[in-house]
C-alpha cells in the first residue's frame, strides 16, 4: 500500500513542482479545516523557507554540485560500454575460450574447472577495468574534493574488494554454473534463484564480516545525544542496545548513516562525518530516517523486488545468450550456455538489462528512501536539521532537478524536495511547543 501511494507520488511529481503544491494544500486543506485548534501554518511561508535553505548554497557550489551529479548520467552509459568492450575483447579475441581450455588441461573436475576459470576472470576483468575506474573512483572523486584517500589507499581498498570478489564470485559462479547446466532450458529460473539466495547470504554476513575489512565499527560513546538516540529506537519498536559509528572519513568527506544486514545481523550505522559535522538535529533526523527504513522493512522489501528485477533479468539473458551464439558461437568457441567461456557474454547482456533499468531501480530506491524521509520527520521531529542535511548532501547530488530527471536518475529523493517535506512538515506542526520552541523564523546560520 505504502508502494502505491509512493509511486502515485513519483507521479504526481513528474506532472512539475507547481501542481505537487497544489496536490499537497488540497491533501491537507480537509485536516486544518476539520481540526478545532488554531493552526498557525499562516505565519510560516513553506515556499520561502524552502527558498532559505537552498540560498544557503552559493552559486559556485550548486554549478559544482550539478556538474558532479550529472557528470554520474554519462558514467552510467560509460561504465556500460566498457563492459561491452572488456566483453567483446574477451570473446571477440577467443582469450575466453582458452581460459576455459586452460582450466581444463589443469584439472578433469567440473567444478574446479569453472572455478579456476572464474579466478581467471575476475582477475582479468580487474585489470582491463582498472584505468577507467581510476579515473571514476579516484581522479574524479579529488577533482570534486570528495576523497580522503591517496592512490596508494584507494588501490589497497581495490585490493580488498578484489580478494573478496575472488572468494564470493568464485562460489558464486561454481553453482550458478553447475545450476544451468543441470537445467538446461529453465536455467534462468533457477539462477535467478540460486542467485538471490547468494545475495540474501551476502547481505546477512556483510555488516559482521565484510564492512570491518573496509572501516572500523565501533559502538558510538555514551553521550546524552546517543542517549536520546536510543530512546528514539525504544519508542519505534526497534531492538537496538547500541549504535555504530564508523571512520568513512577514511574514504571520503560524504557524511552518511546506513541501515544494513538481515536475520538478526541488522544494525544500524552513522559514520563519523556525519558525527564530526553535523549538529545534534540533523543527527538525529538522519537516524529518524534510518530508523524508518529498519521499521518500514525495507532491507526485505527492497528483496522482493530485487527478486522481480533478478528473474527478469535472468530471463533477458537466457534470451540472449541463445541468439547471440547462433550468430557467434562457433567464432568464439562457445559450446553452449553451460560453456563457462561463455561468461563474458552473459555478463554483458547483464549489463545492458540492468543499463536499461536505471529508472527502475532508482525509482523502487528512491519511494522508500521518501518513506524513510516521512518516518524520520515523525520520529525525530527535526524538519530544520533535516533540512541542514538535506543541503550538506548537496555535495554530491543535484538540489534541484526536473521532474523527470529526478525519475531516472535519482535513487534518493532530490535535496529540494527533501527541504520542502520537511518545510511542509513544520507547517504542519507550528502548534506544537517542541516545533514552536525550535524557532518559526529561519534555519539556522549558513555553513
Ligand atoms: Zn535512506
Amino acid at each position: 500500500m505504502k508502494h502505491v501511494l509512493a509511486i502515485l507520488l513519483v507521479a504526481v511529481l513528474m506532472l512539475g513542482a507547481s501542481q505537487v503544491q497544489a496536490a499537497l494544500a488540497a491533501d491537507v486543506t480537509p485536516t486544518v479545516s476539520a481540526t478545532t485548534t488554531p493552526v498557525s501554518t499562516a505565519h510560516f511561508d513553506v515556499g520561502a523557507a524552502t527558498d532559505t535553505y537552498m540560498a544557503q548554497l552559493s552559486p559556485q557550489a550548486r554549478a559544482n554540485s550539478d556538474a558532479y551529479f550529472e557528470g554520474g548520467y554519462w558514467l552510467i552509459l560509460w561504465d556500460l560500454l566498457v563492459a561491452l568492450a572488456v566483453a567483446w575483447l574477451l570473446l571477440g579475441t577467443r582469450l575466453s575460450a582458452r581460459m576455459r581450455d586452460f582450466a581444463e588441461r589443469l584439472t578433469r573436475l567440473r567444478w574446479l574447472q569453472t572455478a579456476v576459470y572464474a579466478l581467471q576472470y575476475i582477475v582479468l576483468t580487474t585489470l582491463l577495468t582498472l584505468p577507467w575506474n581510476i579515473y571514476e573512483g579516484f581522479v574524479r572523486e579529488h577533482r570534486y574534493g570528495l576523497s580522503n584517500q591517496d592512490l596508494g589507499q584507494w588501490l589497497g581498498d581495490q585490493a580488498k574488494g578484489l580478494v573478496i570478489a575472488l572468494i564470493l564470485g568464485t562460489v558464486a559462479l561454481v553453482i550458478i554454473y553447475a545450476v544451468i547446466r543441470k537445467a538446461t532450458r529453465t536455467w534462468w529460473l533457477w539462477g535467478a534463484g540460486v542467485s538471490l539466495v547468494f545475495m540474501t547470504f551476502v547481505a546477512t554476513i556483510a555488516p559482521v564480516y565484510i564492512a570491518p575489512v573496509f572501516n572500523t565499527y565501533k559502538s558510538l560513546p555514551e553521550s546524552p545525544l546517543k542517549a536520546q538516540i536510543l530512546s528514539m529506537a525504544r519508542a519505534n519498536g526497534i531492538p537496538a542496545t547500541d549504535v555504530y559509528w564508523f571512520d568513512a572519513s577514511r574514504q571520503s568527506k560524504r557524511i552518511s548513516a546506513n541501515v544494513s544486514g538481515m536475520f538478526g545481523t541488522t544494525r544500524i550505522s552513522l559514520n563519523d562525518n556525519l558525527m564530526n559535522r553535523s549538529t545534534p538535529a540533523e543527527i538525529k533526523a538522519v537516524l529518524g530516517h534510518e530508523m524508518g527504513h529498519y521499521v518500514l522493512n525495507h532491507v526485505y522489501k527492497g528483496l522482493v523486488f530485487f527478486a522481480i528485477i533478478i528473474v527478469l533479468g535472468f530471463a533477458f539473458v537466457y534470451w540472449g545468450f541463445g541468439r547471440a551464439e547462433r550468430y557467434w558461437g562457433a567464432r568464439w568457441n562457445l559450446r553452449g550456455a553451460g560453456d563457462v567461456a561463455g561468461l563474458p557474454l552473459l555478463a554483458a547482456l547483464f549489463s545492458i538489462f540492468m543499463f536499461f533499468m536505471t529508472p527502475v531501480n532508482n525509482t523502487i530506491t528512491r519511494s522508500m528512501e521518501a518513506e524513510a524521509d516521512a518516518f524520520g520527520l515523525n520520529a525525530a521531529r527535526q524538519p530544520d536539521g533535516f533540512a541542514e542535511a538535506a543541503v550538506q548532501l548537496s555535495e554530491y547530488r543535484k538540489m534541484h532537478p526536473g521532474p523527470v530527471e529526478e525519475f531516472v536518475f535519482f535513487d534518493h529523493p532530490s535535496g529540494w524536495n527533501r527541504i520542502h517535506r520537511a518545510m511542509i512538515w513544520k507547517a504542519e506542526h507550528l502548534d506544537d511547543a517542541d516545533i514552536r520552541a525550535a524557532g518559526v523564523a529561519v534555519p539556522a546560520s549558513a555553513r
